[in-house]
C-alpha cells in the first residue's frame, strides 16, 4: 500500500465544524458578518424580552475600535480585508442565570430554545457564531453582563471557545451587587467588520425589525456617530409564546424512541395521551388498538419494531389537528401599525390566517399590503417585500424564498393595480418550525402548504386594496363632476335669482356650494385634492 492511498479518520466537533464552515451559518466575509452579528444579538435581545412579555428597549452600538499596540491588534484589518468594530448589544430582557452563561455564549448547540415554542433563535448557534468569528479575527473574547430580573447581582464574563473541544474558555468572571433594579443582558463583540459593505443592509435590518415589532424601542449608534432613534408607537404586544408538546403527526421513529426512553408515563396509554398534544384517552386507545400492541406496556420496553407499530398506528388515527395558541403571531392591528409608521401610505391593509399545518407543525401566516403615498412607485418584477419568519426580518436569499415566488405570482392586474404601483407586500410566518432553507435562516423553503397559505393571505389583502381602488376612482369620478359643477354656480345663481327674485344670488351660489362640498367631504377618501388644483 503506498503512503498517499491512507486515509486519515477524524472526528469534528461542533465548533470545529461551524469554525471551517462559518459561511453557513451567515458569517463569510467581514460585511456579511458584521450584519449576521447585530442579527443575532439583536434576535436575543428580543427573544428575551417580548417572549416574556416585557416591551423591548433596545441598545445597539457599533463602534470603529482602534488598533492600538497596547492592544495587541496592529495589523489585524490588513490580515483580514476590513476595519476593527465592535458590536454592543444591549436589552432590557430577563437575563441570563449566571452558571449558563458560559456555554450559552461558548458552547456551539447550546440553547434554552430547544424546545416547542416559538422563538426568534432555534438553533443554539447565533450568539457563539459571533463570539467565534470575533475570535478568530481578533482574537478577542466577547464580554457579557448579565442580571435576573430577580437577582440582586451583575455578573460580567468573559467568554472565548475552545474550538477543539467545543466549550468555553472563561478569560474573565466577576460579580456586583445591583445598585438599581436594572435587568437584561449586555453583550459586546469585537470582530473585524466592513461597515461600509454592510450599513445599508443593517439600517434595512433595523427598520424592518421596527415594523414587526412596533412595541419595541430600537436605539442605534452606528460608527459613524448616527444616531437612530426607531422609537414604539404602541404599548401592545403579541401573547408571550407558549411551549408546547409534540403533535403526533410530527414526530418520527427517532423522535418517538427518545420520547418513549425518557417518559414518565408507566404504560402505552398514558404515554400517548400524557406526551403529544391533540391525543386524548380516546384517541390514544384507538392508536394502540389499531398497533395490536398491549396498552400496558412499558414505555421504555417498546422495541423499535413496537414503536414503528405504533407510528403507523398514529398515521392510520385521525387526530385532531396541531394546536396553535402557542403560537405568537402579530396579529393585523400590530402590522397595520408597523406599516401606517414606517411606509406612512395612503391604505393599509393586514390579514392573519387561520392557524394551518404542515408535516405536524402548526403554523400561521400573516401578510399585509401598504399602498400610496409615501411609497414610491415600483415594477411588477419589483414589488418591494417584506419578508419575515418568527418576527425576523429576512433580507438575504430573496430569490429562494417562496414568499418571493408567491408575490411574483400573483395577477396584481386582477386586483386594478396598474404598475408602476406604489406597492410593498408583508409576508410573516409563525411556527415552532419555520422551513428555513438553512442555518442562516434567510429564506424560506417552499413547503406546498405554506405556500399556499402565504398566497391566500396576499390575495385577501389585494381584495381589500381593490375595492379601495375601486371606491377611490368612483370618488374622484363624482368629485371631477362637482368641479365642472361648480364651475357653473355663478351663472345658475345669478339666473335664478333673477327669475325666482326675493333670494340674492350669493346666497344661492353659498348654498349651492354647501351642498356640493358636504357631498365631498362625506368621500372615504381625502385625498382627491389633486383634482381640486386651480378651482377656488
Ligand atoms: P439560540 O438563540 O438559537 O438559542 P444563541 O447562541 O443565540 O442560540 O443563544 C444561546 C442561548 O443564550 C439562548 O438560548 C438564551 O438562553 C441565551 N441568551 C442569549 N442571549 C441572551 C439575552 N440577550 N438575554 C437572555 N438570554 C440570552
Ligand atoms: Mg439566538
Amino acid at each position: 500500500m503506498t503512503e498517499a492511498s491512507v486515509e486519515k479518520f477524524k472526528s469534528l466537533s461542533p465548533s470545529e465544524f461551524f469554525y471551517r464552515n462559518k459561511e453557513i451559518a451567515g458569517f463569510s466575509n467581514p460585511a456579511r458578518a458584521l450584519y449576521q452579528t447585530v442579527r443575532e444579538l439583536v434576535e436575543n435581545a428580543l427573544d428575551a424580552t417580548d417572549s416574556h412579555h416585557i416591551l423591548p428597549d433596545i441598545k445597539v452600538i457599533i463602534k470603529n475600535e482602534v488598533e492600538t499596540p497596547t492592544s495587541g491588534l496592529v495589523g489585524l484589518s490588513e490580515a483580514f480585508e476590513g476595519g476593527l468594530y465592535s458590536v454592543q448589544v444591549e436589552d432590557n430582557g430577563i437575563g441570563l442565570p449566571p452558571s449558563h452563561v458560559p456555554r450559552a455564549f461558548g458552547q456551539l448547540l447550546y440553547s434554552s430554545k430547544y424546545v416547542l415554542r416559538q422563538t426568534r433563535g432555534m438553533f443554539g448557534l447565533g450568539a457563539k457564531m459571533a463570539v467565534l468569528y470575533g475570535q478568530i479575527t481578533t482574537g478577542k473574547p466577547a464580554e457579557i453582563t448579565t442580571s435576573q430580573v430577580t437577582s440582586k447581582r451583575v455578573y460580567y464574563y468573559r467568554i472565548g471557545i475552545d474550538v477543539i473541544n467545543n466549550t468555553p474558555i472563561i478569560h474573565e468572571a466577576a460579580t456586583y451587587m445591583k445598585t438599581n433594579d436594572w435587568h437584561g443582558t449586555i453583550v459586546k463583540i469585537y470582530l473585524v467588520g466592513d461597515w461600509q459593505r454592510s450599513k445599508q443592509k443593517i439600517y434595512e435590518y433595523l427598520k424592518r425589525t421596527a415594523i414587526i415589532a412596533p412595541y419595541a424601542n430600537i436605539y442605534f449608534e452606528d460608527p459613524d456617530g448616527e444616531i437612530m432613534l426607531f422609537k414604539r408607537s404602541t404599548e401592545e404586544m403579541p401573547p408571550p409564546p407558549r411551549e408546547v408538546q409534540p403533535h403526533p403527526y410530527g414526530v418520527d421513529l427517532e423522535m418517538l424512541k427518545m420520547m418513549a426512553a425518557t417518559t414518565k408515563a408507566s404504560t402505552l396509554v398514558e404515554f400517548l395521551y400524557k406526551e403529544f398534544q391533540s391525543v386524548g384517552i380516546t384517541t390514544a386507545n384507538e392508536i394502540v388498538q389499531r398497533s395490536g400492541l398491549r396498552p400496558d406496556l412499558k414505555p421504555s420496553d417498546l422495541t423499535l419494531e413496537d414503536l414503528m407499530k405504533v407510528l403507523k398506528a398514529i398515521k392510520e388515527t385521525n387526530v385532531k389537528p396541531p394546536r396553535a395558541d402557542h403560537l405568537s403571531n402579530l396579529g393585523e392591528k400590530l402590522i397595520e401599525i408597523g406599516l401606517k409608521e414606517s411606509l406612512k401610505p395612503e391604505f393599509v391593509k393586514a390579514v392573519t390566517r387561520k392557524p394551518s399545518v404542515y408535516e405536524g407543525h402548526a403554523f400561521i401566516v400573516e401578510a399585509g399590503i401598504a399602498y400610496g403615498g409615501r411609497i414610491p412607485p415600483s415594477d411588477k418584477d419589483f414589488i418591494p417585500l417584506l419578508r419575515y419568519a418568527n418576527k425576523i426580518p429576512l433580507l438575504y436569499d430573496e430569490a429562494a424564498d417562496v414568499m418571493r415566488a408567491v408575490v411574483r405570482n400573483i395577477d396584481w392586474e386582477r386586483y386594478d393595480v396598474v404598475f408602476p404601483a406604489p406597492l410593498v407586500v408583508l409576508i410573516h410566518i409563525c411556527s415552532t418550525k419555520v422551513p428555513y432553507k438553512g442555518v442562516g435562516k434567510e429564506a424560506v423553503a417552499d413547503v406546498p402548504e405554506v405556500e399556499r397559505e402565504m398566497e391566500l393571505a396576499v390575495k385577501e389583502a389585494a381584495r381589500e386594496l381593490k375595492s379601495y381602488l375601486n371606491m377611490k376612482a368612483r370618488e374622484r369620478e363624482e368629485a371631477e363632476k362637482a368641479v365642472t359643477i361648480a364651475k357653473y354656480i355663478p351663472n345658475v345663481s345669478r339666473s335664478l335669482s333673477r327669475i325666482v327674485g326675493k333670494v340674492s344670488e350669493e346666497v344661492l351660489a353659498r348654498e349651492l356650494l354647501n351642498m356640493l362640498n358636504k357631498r365631498l367631504t362625506s368621500f372615504k377618501i381625502k385625498n382627491l385634492s389633486d383634482v381640486f388644483v386651480g378651482v377656488e
